[in-house]
């Protein structure tokens, strides 16, 4: 109650512009995830690692834009490629350069060779569920249980249900994550569990014949962060190419953040699609589907059509193709190491010492600390994990001038390539005090 005291005490322009914006923005918002509790801050501007709101008031930016803010803000390489572009034409809707330099850089760095680009992470996964639809002629597909690919009917099931909604572990329900998305779709997507092999076999074996694939995020990152266990993205390759169903990495949140070439790259993985948004862009809306010369060929051939106004826009392609040669090099990846180390070894050390039981997981430039007394292995581990520190943790980093991303336990926070040790230094003396005030 007093961190949120003084919360609003420090952000009167915000208060005044959350009471404007309600006679206008449904819920005084652009998207139902910018709500923050106790009230909407309203930001005026960023610069390198920070974020300004409108009282003036700076954060170090930990909230990345939900996992979009790998360049930081006003990255010069970026700010120069979309300067450039936008006094030479934002829209033509015809190719550019630039997109053949970006599809030639993502080719080489997944190890996938022919790509396309959309304008968000929800078109990207949206494409790639109807072009494994149409590419094997199958309607099922199977999603991870608390994997978020977007907000398209299909893969709105079992985002984040509740405990008394999900069923058997080994059976889950096909829960659906939203209003609004009919029983007959939800009905078309099967659920597993994340690391759960034997409940794909088992699905597969069931509906023979009749799953066209099965999409997941490689790391799983709306729960935390969950990394896959040895074996189980190869594993899961093999067992839906033995029954002619494709596998898609929705690499939206993991992508560039985890690596040059995503986490496919990282655990040697060729899935038959891959996904990416966020991590690309340089903070523009964007969105790519890559994939094998089989699968994208049936798209070259005519066999899916994969369109959009604004697919390949040559703002979007000069600064993706800004962050592929100015923002996400082997340099800035060590950087971000360093960085996360500290911050790894100081968290356990003050979450010991203030006797609170949890445990930090990093994942190239994403983390977050993780409230349990084990790792989190899937989601029904994630549903055991302990909730309320959550918001507390948020607002004491906010009042220090850190700005986390809101939703308790299933976000983390993202180091762009402009974080440094002072950034570091503010977010842990935060935590320490959250610790102590908790603990
Ligand atoms: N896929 C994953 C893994 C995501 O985390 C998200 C967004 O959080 C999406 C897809 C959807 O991306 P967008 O919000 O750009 O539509």
């Amino acid at each position: 109650a007093e961190q949120e005291r003084i919360f609003v005490e420090r952000q009167p322009g915000s208060a005044s512009r959350a009471a404007r914006a309600g006679a206008v923005l449904a819920g005084g918002v652009t998207s139902s995830w910018q709500i923050t509790r106790p009230q909407p801050v309203w930001l005026s501007h960023g610069a390198g690692s920070k974020i300004y709101d409108v009282d003036g008031g700076e954060y170090v930016d930990l909230h990345g834009g939900y996992g979009a803010g790998l360049a930081g803000h006003a990255h010069p390489a970026i700010v120069e490629a979309v300067q450039r572009q936008v006094a030479r034409g934002t829209h033509f809707a015809q190719p550019t350069d630039d997109a053949i330099a970006v599809a030639e850089h993502l080719a080489g760095r997944f190890g996938l060779p022919l790509w396309r680009f959309c304008n968000s992470g929800t078109e990207a996964t949206m494409d790639a569920v109807h072009l494994m639809r149409a590419f094997t002629g199958r309607d099922l597909i199977v999603k991870v249980e608390g994997c978020y690919h977007g907000h398209h009917d299909s893969v709105q099931v079992s985002v984040t249900p509740d405990v008394g909604d999900v069923g058997p572990a080994d059976r889950p329900n096909q829960v659906p994550a939203s209003t609004g998305i009919p029983a007959a779709i939800r009905d078309l997507t099967l659920v597993v569990g994340f690391n759960d092999l034997d409940a794909v076999a088992r699905l597969l074996e069931e509906h023979r014949g009749q799953v066209a694939g099965m999409i997941l995020e490689p790391i799983m990152m709306n729960a935390g962060i969950i990394p896959p266990v040895d074996g189980y993205l190869a594993g899961l390759g093999d067992l839906l190419h033995a029954h002619g169903a494709l596998l898609t990495f929705d690499e939206v949140k993991t992508g560039l953040t985890v690596g040059p070439g995503g986490a496919t790259a990282r655990f040697g993985v060729r899935p038959d699609l891959v996904t990416l948004a966020k991590s690309i862009g340089g903070g523009l809306c964007c969105g790519a589907v890559g994939g094998s010369a089989e699968v994208m060929g049936f798209v070259a051939e005519g066999g899916y059509d994969m369109v959009g106004t604004f697919n390949g826009n040559p703002l979007t392609m000069a600064a993706i193709r800004a962050v592929m040669e100015h923002v996400s090099t082997p340099d800035a990846y060590d950087r971000i190491a360093t960085l996360h180390h500290r911050i790894e070894t100081h968290l356990d050390d003050s979450l010991r010492r203030h006797g609170l039981v949890g445990k930090p997981v990093v994942a190239g430039a994403k983390g977050c600390v993780t409230f349990l007394d084990r790792p989190v292995r899937d989601y029904r581990d994630f549903l055991e994990v302990d909730d309320r520190y959550n918001h507390a943790h948020w607002l004491f980093q906010h009042n220090g001038g850190v700005f986390l991303p809101p939703w308790g336990k299933t976000e983390q926070w993202l180091l762009s390539v402009q974080h440094d040790d002072a950034d570091v230094d503010r977010f842990l003396a935060n935590f320490d005090r959250f610790a102590a005030a908790v603990g």
